[in-house]
């Protein structure tokens, strides 16, 4: 199964890769961890990387795609994978497509988890994080048995600036921006698989699980 993933901040893409990752026994493929990865060993795609960051300029295009075909040519790819992060651009996109043919592949699905903005707002505004012992909370979902204090350790709670209203409208305009002609992209090839980001996350795992293997 060859996937990529696709969802805003706050749609819990991150358990909805674990769970997808367990089911189908393919790697989680994040490009925060293949940079992470090759820094940490030095590699010579690494260190390039490491330069661009050290002066605080994005990593180009080129370079991206260079690690993530890196990383696909690894043994645990063979049997498939899920991208996560990748590709951003529809530049990427491109190069990923001519990659997995001169490698006789191509992809399953663009897994696509919708989640309304407003419910994102919520989900993400009213997220509380414990200053002492990092123990996560919600003023609403998950709320502590006493207001701004942590259950676990009694330390104060605390929002996250990227967690504050204004920032999270900003980061989900930025994602739908970046996304919606990737979506077309996929589209087009007939390769969006749309699911209901809004149910109980088992359900979300669930009807992702189903779909795939209905194909
Ligand atoms: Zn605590």
């Amino acid at each position: 199964m060859r996937l990529i993933l696709l969802g805003p901040p706050g749609a819990g893409k991150g358990t909805q890769a674990e769970g997808i990752k367990k089911e189908f026994n393919i790697p989680h493929i994040s490009t925060g961890d293949i940079f992470r990865e090759n820094i940490k060993n030095n590699t010579e795609l690494g260190k390039k990387a490491q330069e661009y960051m050290n002066k605080g300029l994005l990593v180009p295009d080129e370079l991206v795609v260079d690690l993530v075909k890196d990383r696909l040519s690894k043994d645990d790819c063979k049997k498939g994978f899920l991208l996560d992060g990748f590709p951003r651009t529809i530049e990427q996109a491109k190069a990923l497509d001519k990659e997995l043919e001169k490698m006789n592949q191509k992809l399953d699905k663009a897994v696509n988890i919708r989640v309304s903005e407003d419910v994102l707002v919520e989900r993400i505004v009213g997220r509380r994080i414990c200053k002492d012992c990092k123990a996560t909370y919600h003023i609403k979902f998950n709320p502590p048995k006493k207001e701004g204090i942590c259950d676990k350790c009694g330390g104060e709670l605390y929002q996250r600036d990227d967690d504050k209203e204004e920032t999270v409208q900003n980061r989900i305009k930025v994602y739908n921006e970046q996304t919606q002609p990737l979506i077309d992209y996929y589209g087009k090839k007939d390769l969006i698989l749309d699911i209901n980001g809004e149910q109980e996350i088992k359900k979300v795992l669930e009807d992702i699980i189903n779909n795939l293997k209905g194909e």
